[in-house]
């Protein structure tokens, strides 16, 4: 019988928009023992758990809970519930993700129309408005930070300017939340989907969302319930455009997070144990705490690497906090690059997609992996790297650039 070594993966440094690494006290919650899905302790975890998400998303939504699969289960399960046949949805791209918003839309039976910026910058208010008024679509689906090219749409006024034409409003907002301020109800966002593995620093296979009334009552109306759990005197909504997914139908799972508790799938037991320690964490940390980590670091970041004499990619106007992209220098093999520093500091950056593939270098810092010793050890090691691929940094001088954007941080502190 073939025998299979014991499973011991070799411990990283992440310094990718995601996955990241995790904070031993997640990893400690997801080892916790079983509870059944039903038990009082488990459905009062649950309820802490959305309560935390209504801070975390900054809302007084009632509903504010994680869908069990990776963030675009979250996505599809927004759009899936939200777009019926023919409906109009216009999608903003700037990057990789709204590419795949416009996709899920169009599996939907959107007619979906987009408007495409160039990559590595950002819409103006004014573009979105105008796009707006001239294809009149009934939902706005947008991504908030674009991981693909690092950069950040604000959303303050295109919210506004939804909700006065009466539009739904749809945000991934997956590499955001919790690194970055997502204000779902001050900027009248309709629905908002996060993610795990990015700033909260919880492996990914969950979703957590939000979403209000508006939103609410479209699934109301296109809401089936399986007929072997009804209960009494339930009978569907009348409407022929029910909602396609069973797996991801929020209007059934809504039921299962409210005090009914009407069985829809089994949740994710240690998945939840670890979204709510994540959450915790993020919440004991403070909330304006931990976004000002963030921006620290990725000062620090950015003056080592521009002390190496490296160009940031992308509109330095719209740059996303959490995620920082480097141009790769003329004539370096950047996967070369990026091997060896796996090979032999133990540590990850990402490349990027389609027409940045091969071109950028892409650095996170993010949730638990955004942290000085984190950012220290990625500099030090790019610096020790690059001569060996052809690129000649000023030896030294990254590391000391970083470490004097954090003495300056610290007397800020104080
Ligand atoms: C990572 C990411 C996703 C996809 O998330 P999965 O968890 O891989 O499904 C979607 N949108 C954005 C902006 C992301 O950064």
């Amino acid at each position: 019988m073939k025998k299979y070594a014991d499973l011991s993966p070799s411990p990283r440094i992440i310094m990718t928009p995601g996955p990241v690494e995790v904070d031993p006290r997640v990893s400690r919650a997801l080892s916790y023992p079983m509870l059944g899905q039903f038990d009082p302790e488990f459905t009062s975890l649950m309820n802490e758990t959305m309560e935390m998400l209504r801070d975390l998303f900054r809302t007084a939504n009632r509903w504010a809970f994680p869908v069990d699969g990776t963030s675009r289960s979250g996505i599809e399960a927004v759009l899936t519930g939200l777009i019926e046949p023919g409906e109009r949805v216009l999608v903003p791209i700037y990057g990789r993700f709204g590419y795949l918003l416009a996709e899920i839309a169009e599996r939907c039976g959107a007619e979906v129309v987009t408007i495409e910026k160039e990559w590595g910058s950002v819409f103006s208010t004014e573009e979105v408005i105008a796009a707006i008024d001239r294809e009149k679509p009934s939902i706005v689906a947008i991504v908030h930070g674009e991981t693909s090219t690092g950069r950040l749409q604000p959303l303050a006024e295109i919210g506004h300017a939804c909700r006065e034409r009466d539009l739904l409003l749809v945000v991934d907002a997956v590499a955001t939340i919790g690194g970055l301020p997502v204000e779902t109800d001050e900027w009248k966002l309709d629905a908002v989907i996060g993610g795990t593995q990015k700033c909260l620093s919880v492996p990914s296979g969950m979703s957590p969302l939000t979403y209000n009334e508006r939103v609410e009552a479209r699934l109301l109306k296109r809401k089936r319930i399986e007929r072997g759990i009804r209960p009494e005197g339930y009978s569907d909504s009348g409407e022929v455009s029910f909602i396609r997914s069973n797996y991801l139908d929020l209007a059934q799972l809504q039921d299962y997070w409210s005090p009914l508790r009407l069985n829809h799938h089994t949740e994710a037991t240690a998945m939840l144990y670890g979204l709510r320690e994540g959450l915790r964490l993020a919440l004991e940390e403070g909330l304006e705490e931990r976004f000002a980590r963030h921006r620290l670091n990725e000062r620090a970041l950015m003056a080592g690497l521009e002390a190496m004499g490296l160009n940031l990619y992308g509109d330095p106007a719209c740059k996303m906090t959490v995620v920082t992209c480097v141009a790769i220098p003329n004539g370096v093999d950047g996967e070369a690059v990026r091997s060896q520093l796996l090979a032999d500091f133990g540590i990850e950056i990402a490349s990027s997609f389609g027409p940045l593939k091969g071109r950028i270098w892409r650095i996170g810092t993010m949730g638990y992996s955004c942290r000085k010793s984190n950012v220290l050890l990625t500099l030090a090691a790019l610096e020790a790297v690059l001569p060996l691929r052809g690129y000649h940094p000023v030896a030294g001088r990254s590391v000391q650039a970083a470490l004097a954007v954090y003495r300056e941080g610290a007397g800020q502190d104080e």
